[in-house]
Order: C-alpha cells, then sequence, then structure tokens
C-alpha cells in the first residue's frame, strides 16, 4: 500500500491522537496523553463510550462510516486503535489520510487465528499444533492429524473464550464446526500447559523495542481475573519472552505496544498463543509499578516520541473488577492498592468494570 500515510515527524505536545475505540483501554490511552501534553479524538459506534468522559473530542459513528472516519483523522495529527477486530476497509480508509498504527498487515495478522499461527510459526516460533477447518470433511482430517484431544476456534472474531469449543474426537470436532455455523475455523491441539504468561512490548516508529516483564496470568470463565507480576519464569524464559516479542514486532514493522499471549509448559517451552495489537489487559500493573506505563508507551510510540523506560520498581498483583466485583466501590477505595473504575454506566455479568494493583517491593 504506496499511498499509506507515514509518521514524519513526531506529534508535538498540542497535536491530537485519534484513537479508534472507546472502552476503558481507550480512556487510559487518553489519559496517558493528557499527561504528555497530548490531545485525544475518540471515534467509537456507542453513544456512551467510556473513554468519552477523559477525551478532548469524540465522534459517534459506524466503523463502516467512510465519510465520518475522513472526517475525525482530518483533525487528528496520528491514529491508533484500542481494539483489534477494527474493519480492515476502516483501517485502511484512514491510513491514506494519516498515520495509522498499528498497520494494516498487523491487524490482519492478529484477526485470523490462522493466519496468526502460521505467520508465528513462520517466524520459527512454537505454537500449538493446528490445522485449518473449512468444511466437516476437513474437521475430521484435521482432528485425525492433531490425533487427541484439541480446541476449535472460530478464525476470526472469538474472544474470551467465545467461538470456542473443546473436543474429544472427530466426531465432536464436526458437531463443534457445525454448531459454529461451518464459519472458516481453526482446530488447535489442547495444550496441557503449567501456566498461561503474557509479555508486553512496545516499539517505536524508528525501531527502538522494549519489552516489560512477563507477567502470569490467572482465568476465571475464560476471563482475564488476575495477573501476577513476576511470572513463575527462569532468568532464561524471562529473556526468550521478550525476544518472542520482539521478532514478532520486527517481522510486522509494528509501531506501538504489543501484547503476545503464551503458554508455558511443564518442560518449560513457550508457546505463542495469541497476538493482540494493541495495549493488554495483561499490562494495566503496569501503570503503578513501571517508571512508564504500557498506555504512556503506546501513546510515545504512535506519536513518534522515543521510548519511556519499561523498568519495573515493584512486583505487582492486578485483580480485575468483572461484573458486581466493583459495586461496592466503597470497600476497594478503602483496600488500598490502585484503583480503576472504567466510569461504565451499567454493570453487567462479565464485564470488565475496573481494576486493582496492588504493589510490593521488588523481589526478583
Ligand atoms: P484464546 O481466545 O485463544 O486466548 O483462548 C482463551 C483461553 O482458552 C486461553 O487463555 C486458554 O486458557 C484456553 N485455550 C485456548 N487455546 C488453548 C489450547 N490450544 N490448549 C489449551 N487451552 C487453550
Amino acid at each position: 500500500m504506496s499511498d499509506v500515510k507515514l509518521l514524519s515527524t513526531p506529534v508535538p505536545p498540542g497535536g491530537t491522537i485519534g484513537i479508534l475505540g472507546g472502552g476503558q483501554l481507550g480512556r487510559m490511552l487518553a489519559m496517558a496523553a493528557a499527561r504528555l501534553g497530548l490531545k485525544t479524538h475518540i471515534y467509537s459506534d456507542e453513544k456512551d463510550a467510556p473513554a468519552f468522559q477523559v477525551c478532548d473530542a469524540h465522534t459517534v459513528a459506524p466503523y463502516e462510516d467512510e465519510a465520518a472516519l475522513a472526517k475525525f483523522a482530518s483533525v487528528c495529527n496520528t491514529i491508533t486503535y484500542e481494539f483489534e477486530n477494527v474493519p480492515a476497509k476502516a483501517a485502511s480508509v484512514l491510513a491514506t489520510i494519516k498515520p495509522t498504527n498499528p498497520n494494516a498487515k498487523a491487524l490482519a495478522v492478529a484477526q485470523d487465528r490462522f493466519d496468526e499461527k502460521s505467520f508465528v510459526t513462520g517466524l520459527g516460533l512454537k505454537t500449538a499444533p493446528f490445522a485449518a477447518v473449512n468444511s466437516v470433511d476437513e474437521a475430521a482430517a484435521a482432528f485425525a492429524r492433531i490425533g487427541g484431544p484439541s480446541v476449535l476456534k472460530t478464525r476470526r472474531f472469538g474472544y474470551d473464550g467465545k467461538g470456542q469449543a473443546k473436543v474429544k474426537s472427530a466426531e465432536e470436532c464436526k458437531a463443534a464446526f457445525a454448531s459454529f455455523n461451518s464459519v472458516p475455523s481453526i482446530l488447535e491441539g489442547f495444550v496441557s500447559f503449567d501456566f498461561e504468561a503474557s509479555v508486553v512490548a512496545v516499539r517505536g516508529a524508528d525501531g527502538q523495542f522494549a519489552a516489560y516483564d512477563p507477567a502470569e496470568n490467572i482465568h476465571e470463565n475464560h476471563i482475564l481475573a488476575r495477573s501476577v507480576v513476576p511470572a513463575r519464569l527462569t532468568a532464561k524464559q524471562v529473556a526468550d519472552a521478550k525476544a518472542i516479542a520482539k521478532k514478532i514486532a520486527d517481522a510486522l514493522n509494528y509501531v506501538g505496544v504489543l501484547g503476545v499471549e503464551l503458554f508455558v509448559q511443564k518442560d518449560g517451552t513457550l508457546l505463542v498463543n495469541e497476538i493482540a495489537p494493541r495495549v493488554h489487559n495483561s499490562g494495566h500493573w503496569t501503570i503503578e509499578a513501571c517508571i512508564t506505563s504500557q498506555f504512556e508507551n503506546h501513546i510515545r510510540a504512535v506519536a513518534g516520541w522515543p521510548l519511556g523506560s519499561t523498568e519495573r520498581h515493584s512486583d505487582a498483583v492486578m485483580e480485575n473488577l468483572i461484573g458486581e466485583e466493583a459495586a461496592d466501590w466503597k470497600a476497594l477505595a478503602a483496600k488500598g492498592g490502585g484503583l480503576h473504575l472504567y466510569g461504565k454506566s451499567e454493570i453487567r455479568a462479565g464485564r470488565k468494570m475496573g481494576h486493582i494493583t496492588h504493589l510490593k517491593p521488588r523481589s526478583s
């Protein structure tokens, strides 16, 4: 795409960062931008988006509205996203008007689980064994190839365990594929991992790279419940996790923060599960425990600024506040720790309402 706009000079204080998406990630990005004297303009298809409360300007329009996207782009110096399922057309419309990062290739790879795993293994990195499933016949063949308990996932638009089914036979795999309305899917070998971890990293417009210490992640009902840093990883595994993120970021010519979700196997091997081309829930602890948070570093990267230090000065436990867990805000406020409430008007089961980060002196 030769007509894509590139950032030639850094966005100075007073300039405007456009953010597509108005959830809690957009909200925390806007707050980090404000700290650096940068303005934010949030574009969301929701009229009550949490990020609107903390930005300088906002647009409410569908992500398919090309006229609204063009108008939004015209008032921003540079553009970024807070969610990965940005329609490819919206991304390409924006990218021809203003520098837009992460780039189209990063979005495309992260939006399709099969392309993502093919890309990752193409770099020589390890994933669970996988096979494409585009038909009922392929469902049976893929199960035979993987040869044991597996997870069938839709290639696109899955999140928090949605669009996923554990299967133990070719018949179950075929039935799961049918239950997904036969949309293109991927079968992955079931990994009996020791635990899950993630590494959040940042790459600047000039290729500068920095990674945060990996977090150990605990999920409940398929939603991240807790991130603990440091993770139970050896120094070598920590270095390997950071090197994995660097390999992916360099290969994508990536600009911004990315999250790489990992499975840590019993023998210590790190498998890549997923790439998130955005700030990541498992990096929220960086607000309190690091010199520069993931949010500030994302803003720095997309604005063409030098990156900030990812050094961690404390150990941290970040707890998500899901649904009713955020209802008793007085008790949460009295608990100590860094409390973040996302300003969502309505509590719903499974909805991320806030998080709280507790620090301890750095142990390792
Ligand atoms: P994902 O949407 O791919 O991040 O998957 C959501 C969660 O399902 C992961 O965090 C894991 O806990 C679990 N999971 C996904 N894929 C696998 C797999 N191949 N083997 C074992 N567990 C998995």
